[in-house]
């Protein structure tokens, strides 16, 4: 995924000045105010932040653990996309599926805390994720 760099408004050059405005900021001024420009004291260079591209890759948001066990249901199933239909989503070994959904809905992000585990010995709230969601994940991670 990427957006617009902010540095240079997705045009790829600045301004070779201190502050390095976009291009557009120079490029755009009246004649009469452009001297610097048409002496050549002030160049377009390629925008740093983006090199020259306009935009800029952002990262995407780390999966969720049901968006994970998603995924990988979704990478599990048989392809029949050669049919045009796929009728066969979620149906593939359903029943595991469907177990580890039920167990990440329990230990669900409570403000930060996992509601299904509670408090330990201490009373001091069980972050999310908890040891539950971890090994979960990172089985998927793993595969
Ligand atoms: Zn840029
Ligand atoms: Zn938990």
């Amino acid at each position: 995924m990427r957006k617009t760099c902010s540095r240079c408004l997705g045009e790829g050059k600045i301004a070779n000045t201190d502050d390095g405005e976009p291009w557009s900021a120079w490029a755009t001024l009246p004649p009469g105010s452009d001297l610097a420009v048409r002496m050549g004291f002030v160049r377009p260079i390629d925008c740093p932040d983006c090199e020259g591209h306009g935009s800029v890759a952002v990262e995407p948001k780390p999966l969720t653990a049901r968006e994970q066990l998603d995924a990988y249901a979704a990478k599990s199933m048989p392809s029949h996309t050669d049919t045009g239909v796929d009728d066969t989503a979620g149906t593939y070994f359903p029943e595991v599926f469907t177990a580890l959904r039920a167990v990440l809905d329990l230990h669900a992000d409570d403000a930060g805390d996992c509601r299904e585990c509670g408090v330990d010995a201490h009373e001091e709230p069980i972050p999310w994720p908890c040891k539950t969601v971890t090994a979960i994940t990172t089985a998927l991670e793993d595969s």
